[in-house]
Parts: C-alpha cells; sequence; structure tokens
C-alpha cells in the first residue's frame, strides 16, 4: 500500500461547540430533586455542567444522552504524548471528521494502554490523556455529535478482554507485525510487560464493545483490526450459531453479536516521520505535533536529512521532504517541485522546507488557537465534564454489548447496571 496518495485540500476542522448563554437552564421534570446547571465561562469554551444534584438519569451534563440509530465508528489514541501530531491527523482524524455527522462516532483515549510502556509515569499518562482531549476539540471533533470514550472507566471493555482472550492464539498475537515493529522500533528488548502483547487482544475489545462498522486508522493499525475482525467471527460462529459460510458483512444479520468492522485508512495512511525512516509517532522523537509553535515546526522541518550532495543532485523521491510535501502541498505544485528536481534545475531544499512549514503552519494555526483556549483551569474542566458525558454514554453502549456476548456465552447469571 502506497504511503502517500494525492493530497487534498486539508479538511477545514467546525469550531468547538458552540456556548449557551451564562443563565441556569430550566428543566421539567417530575422529580422534587434537584436539577443540574449549565453555564457558560467568558472565554468562549463550550457549557459545562455544574453538577448540583440530581440522579444520574437526571444530569447527563451538557452532552445529553441520545441512542443513535446511525452505523457507528469506533476510533482511538493512545495517550503516550502531550497531544496528537500530523500522521494521526491525515491517518485518522480527517476521516473523523468527515464521518462525525454520518456516524454514530465513538473516540476513545486508550489511557489503560498507555501503561504498557509508561507504567512508571501515572501523571504523565493522566497529562497526556487531557492534552489529546485538548487536541481533540481544538481540531473540531465535537462532543456534541460524538462521544469521547476513556478507557479505564469502561468496566466491559476489560471483561470483553478478557473473554475475547480466549478467541485467539498466543502465538497467533506474537507474530503481529505492529507489535513486532513496536517492539524494535521503540526499544522494547525482551523486557516488556505481558501487558504488551495483551494490549492488541484489549484492542479488540475496545472496538466490538462499541460493536463498529467502520474503524478509521493509520496503515499501522491495520494488522490490529484484521486480529479483532477474527476474533469477532470465531465469537459469532462460536457462541451465535453463525455459519463459518457466512460472509463477514451478513455475521449480524445472521445472528452475531458482533458486525465484523471494517479499517479505514486515511488519504496518508502512513505518515513518515522527520526521521525518514518511521512512521511519524509520538513516541520516537520524530512527530510534528498538532500544538507546535510556528518556530518549533519549521525546525523540525529544517532537520529532514534529503541526502542531497548539492543543489542540482537528482531526489530520492521516497525521501521524508518529498513525502510530507506530498501530503501537506497542493499537488500540481509538488509535481512541479519534483519536475524540478528530475530536471536537474537547481532546487535549494532549504526554499522546499520553508514552503513546506508554511503549508502545515497555515494548516494547525487554527488548531494551535482553539487549544490555547483550554489551557486555563476553565478549559481543564471542561475538558474533564466532556470527559464524563463520555464515559455515562459510552458505558451505556459498551454494557449493553458486554450483556449480550455474556448472554451468548451462558454467563447471563446476573445483571448490573453501571451509572
Ligand atoms: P505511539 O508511538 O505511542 O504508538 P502513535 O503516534 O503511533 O503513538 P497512536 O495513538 O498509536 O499514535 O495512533 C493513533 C491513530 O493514529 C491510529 O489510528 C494510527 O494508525 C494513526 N497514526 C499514528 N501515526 C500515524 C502516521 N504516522 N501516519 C498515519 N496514521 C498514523
Ligand atoms: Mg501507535
Amino acid at each position: 500500500m502506497s504511503s502517500a496518495t494525492t493530497p487534498t485540500p486539508p479538511t477545514k476542522p467546525s469550531p468547538p461547540p458552540s456556548s449557551v448563554p451564562l443563565r441556569a437552564l430550566s428543566v421539567s421534570t417530575s422529580s422534587p430533586r434537584p436539577l443540574r446547571l449549565c453555564g457558560e465561562s467568558s472565554s468562549g469554551l463550550p457549557a459545562r455542567p455544574l453538577l448540583i444534584g440530581g440522579t444520574d438519569e437526571q444530569c447527563h451534563g451538557a452532552y445529553p444522552l441520545a441512542m443513535s440509530t446511525k452505523p457507528r465508528i469506533l476510533t482511538g489514541d493512545t495517550p503516550t504524548s502531550t497531544g496528537l501530531h500530523l500522521g494521526h491527523f491525515v491517518g485518522s482524524l480527517e476521516n473523523r471528521l468527515k464521518l462525525q455527522d454520518e456516524y454514530d462516532c465513538y473516540f476513545l483515549i486508550a489511557n489503560v494502554h498507555a501503561f504498557t510502556t509508561l507504567s512508571e509515569k501515572p501523571a504523565d499518562i493522566r497529562a497526556n490523556t487531557i492534552g489529546i482531549v485538548k487536541d481533540w476539540l481544538a481540531v473540531g471533533l465535537d462532543p456534541k455529535r460524538s462521544t469521547f470514550v476513556l478507557q479505564s472507566e469502561i468496566p466491559a471493555i476489560a471483561e470483553l478482554t478478557f473473554l475475547f482472550a480466549m478467541l485467539i492464539s498466543f502465538n497467533k498475537v506474537m507474530r503481529n507485525p505492529t507489535l513486532k515493529t513496536e517492539i524494535e522500533t521503540k526499544g522494547l528488548g525482551d523486557t516488556y510487560p505481558f501487558g504488551f502483547p495483551m494490549y492488541a487482544v484489549g484492542q479488540c475489545a475496545d472496538i466490538l464493545a462499541f460493536r463498529p462498522e467502520l474503524v478509521p486508522v493509520g496503515e499501522d493499525q491495520e494488522a490490529h483490526i484484521e486480529m479483532c475482525r477474527d476474533v469477532a467471527v470465531k465469537f459469532n460462529q462460536l457462541y451465535c450459531g453463525v455459519g463459518n459460510r457466512v460472509e463477514p458483512k451478513d455475521h449480524a444479520k445472521a445472528g452475531g453479536v458482533f458486525p465484523i468492522p471494517a479499517a479505514k485508512l486515511g488519504r496518508v495512511a502512513r505518515l513518515v516521520g522527520t526521521d525518514g525512516v518511521n512512521k511519524m509517532s509520538k513516541s520516537l522523537g520524530n512527530a510534528i505535533f498538532l500544538y507546535d509553535t510556528e518556530k518549533q515546526v519549521q525546525k523540525k522541518i529544517n532537520s529532514i536529512v534529503t541526502g542531497r550532495a548539492t543543489a542540482t543532485s537528482p531526489i530520492d523521491e521516497k525521501n521524508a521532504l518529498i513525502q510530507l510535501c506530498e501530503a501537506f502541498i497542493p499537488a500540481d505544485r509538488v509535481a512541479e517541485i519534483k519536475a524540478n528536481y528530475a530536471s536537474g534545475k537547481e532546487v535549494m531544499d532549504g526554499h522546499i522546507k520553508a514552503e513546506l512549514g508554511a503549508a502545515i503552519n497555515a494548516l494547525i494555526s487554527p488548531m494551535r488557537e482553539r487549544r490555547a483556549k483550554y489551557e486555563t483551569p476553565e478549559g481543564e474542566q471542561v475538558v474533564l465534564d466532556v470527559i464524563r458525558d463520555g464515559v455515562k454514554r459510552a458505558n451505556k453502549v459498551a454494557e449493553e454489548t458486554l450483556a449480550e456476548a455474556k448472554k451468548a456465552m451462558k454467563l447471563d447469571f446476573l445483571t448490573r447496571t453501571i451509572g
């Protein structure tokens, strides 16, 4: 699969959720108990609920529960760094933005999985979690339309992980090419915890807990999605009586608890990092982050090694500078740059780097500005409220899935409700 396809103009992110006027909202209820009030700061941040009482049913926060009939999407990010980078944008975020209205979207922060490599740094994982939600809001993911899911607060995911671990062989997990690459590039050697390979099984649970049709991801996740599909197929065949000749697309119709989800790759499925070798990655020091300053962006681009000896040397079209140009500069201009290189015309890398820096800064500066609004105590509170509301909605869906899965496995001894 090619790592870069024809660039399209960057998706214009929608503004952060709109606010409501600063006043108590009247909510009619037959209950005599006090209700929650909604308020807004003067900072233009979304309204946040001020919880002053009420039952769980009454307190749905700023973003009320509404079960959607749209097909679902599940995807997410691991809080292994303070925020997201350009690879996330072209690999997954653009698709999330595009599909936010068409689908019932669940965006998951895999904070438990962050412990697979950062178990000694819980405070960092917490800060990174908040940072990623800020980036989501800054990019235009909208908690009114989509559900933000904090993995550690969804018990059904942990339970499904254990159940799914019975459906996949240990050797198959260890052969997963994405895990192998991560072990190598992150220098994990042979001392990684048991939980590290386990996260691949956990990811099947992250996804299947929400029974989505689509999973918008980058190329590195394809092996995980394949594993998730295998687990879903096996579950449906073993416990739901779905025949082994039934096509994946027909599993749900044939009585399977789990629809078989498909990966949806971004317009650039693997954005190269500034090191020119690995995919851009939070953990590898080769990323341009969405919140980097203009100067930091340019400095990182200037550090890219193109390997050209002189200003007229032929160019290797696979070098990182060209790949990033293909992702962020209009296609006709990239064709011109390449033609100049090919014809031996004198082309200074510095000029191309400046052009690329300007294009990337133009793309991310509105995001950077919106993110700055959340860098206040009030902004942090908004983030926490968005997380709390998302967890409530997510648990409703995930609990329903778990109950159906347990019923299929003849484990339905009790029912429970998670508030
Ligand atoms: P880590 O280095 O900790 O693994 P990461 O940068 O790989 O972090 P993830 O949180 O693992 O980020 O990935 C989140 C989503 O972004 C996934 O769908 C993944 O496929 C996608 N993604 C990550 N990096 C890239 C990239 N360089 N190009 C395209 N998509 C990417
Ligand atoms: Mg990753």
